[in-house]
């Protein structure tokens, strides 16, 4: 009886000057696993923007490049040749990224980012940090045939 009463008496007590406290607490611990969600998807959008530019420029300057007239000189001319059919794998290996990030962005919008496109399960943060523009989880990765979807 005396502990029940004292049980009693202390609980106002406890809830009276930390429930302010506490309930707010609560509120942020719930809040928290939302706003990290937006924040990293924010964050994901900003790196695959900035990536997008970045490969776009890199794209302009290939093709800038690849768009200078032949050199007269016969040599020249092989050695350009060569360095076209790099600049032009180089090329379609930065427009097969551009695709992969504009994907990304897309998912971003439609909320389905962070879920991989072939088995539907959650591609793990680590990845996406790693691989913002990251289209299969682990898994799906390691077993594809291809690295990107
Ligand atoms: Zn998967």
């Amino acid at each position: 009886m005396r502990d029940e009463q004292g049980t009693k008496a202390e609980k106002p007590f406890v809830t009276g000057t930390g429930g302010g406290f506490s309930l707010l607490s609560v509120f942020l611990l719930l809040q928290a696993p939302d706003r990290e969600i937006g924040m990293n998807h924010a964050t994901a959008k900003a790196r695959l923007e900035a990536s997008l530019v970045e490969l776009e420029a890199r794209l302009t300057n290939i093709s800038r490049d690849l768009a200078e007239p032949p050199d007269p000189d016969w040599d020249e001319q092989a050695i350009a040749q060569e360095d076209d059919q790099a600049l032009e794998h180089q090329g379609s290996l930065i427009e097969q990224e551009i695709t992969s990030v504009r994907r990304a962005l897309g998912r971003i919008e439609d909320g389905t980012y962070g879920i991989c496109v072939r088995c539907g399960e959650k591609i793990s943060p680590e990845r996406l940090k790693a691989r913002p523009e990251a289209a299969l989880c682990i898994a799906c990765a390691r077993s594809a045939a291809y690295p990107t979807v």
